[in-house]
């Protein structure tokens, strides 16, 4: 028989750093700060809703958009927290995940041969979601230490083929967040040119020391070019619920359905119906800063008293910690051997850039419960 191969479509691309980090955690059973998740429980109240949900006899097919009712109470959440007006009905679409919210902009928009500014370091997924369409991933890296974008350099970067840029904030993996001077640059950057924006946002309310977190919502103008995605996974301490949105003008909107529609074509019913219920609650997202917060606190402060030194985290999940007054080895090394030798998994920021750079900087997820990172520490503390 002839078995029929093919070449790779992403010959570059091995298991992601976070299914390596976590596999390593639970077989040698060491503290897992590496894969961003909670692992405390998420809210009570939301899974009874979602109970609720499946008793009352929501356990069809969703609206190919998302629920209607979800989709009007993100609606006026958008109207509340950034003074725009959003259509649910045309600007919305429900998505099983920010990940897939992110691939389904880039697949909606790209061609063979366009090229997609990305900054490094950059989540994961998004050089492979561009490389799939055929596109070029243009890598910018971001200034160190303080993982900002040089606007000048875009400039430079961008030629007739750039078709879109990508933002992310707060940012994963080093808890920077975007300025109010980086969305003067974006505009002058994008006015009257051809290019899209595809913007990670599901960090939203994961954002301190009252800090405004720059939504690109906030700007029609550049709504009008941008896919704007957000994850309930992230926000509500459930990432195993993989539910999140994209929030686009109409015209692209209805684009990225046709998209949509053929791959997913709709999202887990019963979560929609208890998020619309939830959602208009406004503590259910207003609380969340402050919640976070109190988490970065706690694991700042017992990270003081351990070798290694902080970044500073104005957002999102994570915290950088450099490692240099500890040993010189790589990051993934060193990742590796202190999960091995003391029992906390973290990730090496290097996995975010494709060539692999090592500022010697390693990230911790702090959404985590104290007890967990009080367990983690006082491994830490013996290095
Ligand atoms: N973007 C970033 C920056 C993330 O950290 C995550 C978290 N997993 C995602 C997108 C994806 O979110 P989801 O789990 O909803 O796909
Ligand atoms: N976003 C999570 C992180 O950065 C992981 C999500 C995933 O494993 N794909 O750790």
């Amino acid at each position: 028989m002839n078995i029929p191969s093919i070449p790779s479509k992403l010959p570059q691309v091995g298991t992601t750093i976070f299914t390596v980090m976590s596999s390593l955690a639970t077989e040698l059973g060491a503290v897992n700060l590496g894969q961003g998740f909670p692992d405390f429980p998420m809210d009570a109240r939301l899974i009874g809703l979602v109970d609720k949900a499946m008793r009352d006899g929501f356990n069809q097919y969703a609206h190919m958009h998302g629920l209607q009712s979800l989709r009007e109470v993100l609606s006026a959440k958008i109207e509340y927290l950034y003074n725009t007006s959003v259509d649910p009905a045309t600007q919305i679409t429900i998505t099983p995940g920010g990940t897939y919210a992110i691939y389904t902009a880039l697949t909606t928009i790209l061609r063979p041969g366009d090229e997609v500014i990305v900054f490094e370091p950059a989540y994961d997924s998004y050089i492979p979601n561009i490389e799939i369409n055929g596109a070029v991933a243009i890598r910018i890296p971001l200034s160190f230490p303080d993982y900002r974008i040089d606007w000048e350099e875009v400039r430079r970067r961008v030629t007739s083929r750039t078709r879109m840029i990508m933002l992310n904030s707060p940012h994963n993996p080093t808890g920077s967040v975007l300025r109010e001077d980086d969305i003067v640059a974006l505009r002058a950057l994008v006015k009257d040119s051809g290019i899209f924006i595809q913007s990670d946002e599901v960090y939203e309310h994961l954002i301190f020391d009252g800090v405004p977190h720059q939504s690109i919502l906030r700007y029609p103008d550049l709504l009008e070019r941008s896919f704007v995605s957000f994850s309930f996974g992230k926000i509500y301490h459930c990432t195993g619920w993989k539910l999140g949105y994209s929030v686009s003008s109409p015209a692209l909107m209805a684009e990225f359905r046709k998209v949509h529609q053929f791959n997913c074509f709709s999202c887990h019913t019963p979560s929609q119906v208890a998020l619309a219920e939830f959602l208009t609650d406004r503590s259910s997202y207003l609380d969340l800063p402050a919640f976070l917060q109190g988490k970065r606190d706690y694991f700042q402060d017992l990270m003081r008293a351990t070798r290694f030194t902080p970044l500073p985290s104005f957002g999102s999940y994570f915290q950088l910690y450099r490692y240099d007054r500890i040993s010189d080895e790589s990051d993934k090394d060193f990742a590796i051997r202190i999960t091995k030798e003391y029992g906390v998994a973290m990730i090496p920021v290097s996995a975010f850039y494709t060539a692999g750079k090592d500022d010697k900087v390693v990230r911790f997820c702090f959404a985590k419960k104290e007890e967990t990172l009080q367990r983690a520490v006082e491994r830490l503390l013996k290095i």
